[in-house]
């Protein structure tokens, strides 16, 4: 008698067990659902042919390569009002920049990055906020740029192929989005910021490209004129 008492109450807690299980499971099934149900169709993967020609033509006309990243917010919430420069801390092409911020996982994008050849990708639409400067706040209000290093550690050099890039990617920035000079002040206050005003724990975009930074600038607005 006592054995078939103890049986009921173990099958019963296992039922419950398996009840909590199956709950838990479809609850989390709903939410994967509904996170990837918020993605635009077009993330994740290379665009070509037409889908690239949209792309180009609601951005930046000087693109290459487009792999749209799932790690945005879409759409941003603030209206653009600077641009944020990084640099990769290693050489990477493109396609391989874009591979790793197709990656879910790794919660990190930018708008634009530019290789060592000096050719411009784009993996976060504009309008859209990349996951790039560790500030939610200067993210919401910056177009951010990942330059490619051709030299690893020390000065972090960049290509003079990706710096010229850079200041006609910046110019292009500007024109379109109504920004009529680019002031960098060292400090948040410019509308030229870099990662490592938001974050201790990077020296990015390293001490070579920070050397460029007032060059940067007047050859940026010596065009906006
Ligand atoms: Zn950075």
């Amino acid at each position: 008698m006592n054995n078939v008492v103890i049986k009921k109450e173990e099958s019963f807690s296992i039922h419950i067990l398996l009840l909590i299980f199956a709950v838990s499971a479809a609850i989390v099934l709903v939410l994967w659902q509904f996170e990837n149900a918020k993605l635009p169709d077009n993330v994740g993967r290379e665009l070509r042919g037409e889908e690239f020609n949209e792309v180009a033509e609601r951005n930046s006309p000087l693109i290459e390569y487009a792999y749209l990243s799932p790690n945005a917010d879409f759409p941003r919430e603030g209206e653009i009002k600077k641009i944020t420069v990084h640099h990769m801390a290693g050489e990477m092409t493109l396609e391989e920049c874009g591979k790793m911020f197709g990656n879910h996982d790794r919660s990190a994008s930018s708008n634009y990055a530019i290789d060592s050849e000096g050719r411009i990708a784009i993996y976060v639409e504009e309008h859209n906020r990349a996951w790039t400067s560790s500030n939610r706040e200067n993210d919401s209000q910056a177009v951010t740029i990942e330059v490619s290093n051709d030299e690893l550690e020390g000065d972090w050099h960049i290509s003079d192929k990706a710096l010229a890039s850079l200041i006609e990617l910046c110019t292009d920035i500007c024109r379109r989005n109504d920004i009529q000079m680019l002031n960098f002040t060292g400090d948040i206050n410019g509308n030229l910021t870099i990662h490592s005003m938001f974050s201790d724990k990077t020296d990015c975009p390293g001490p070579y490209l920070k050397s460029k930074l007032p060059y940067i600038v007047d050859e940026v607005n010596k065009r906006l004129i």
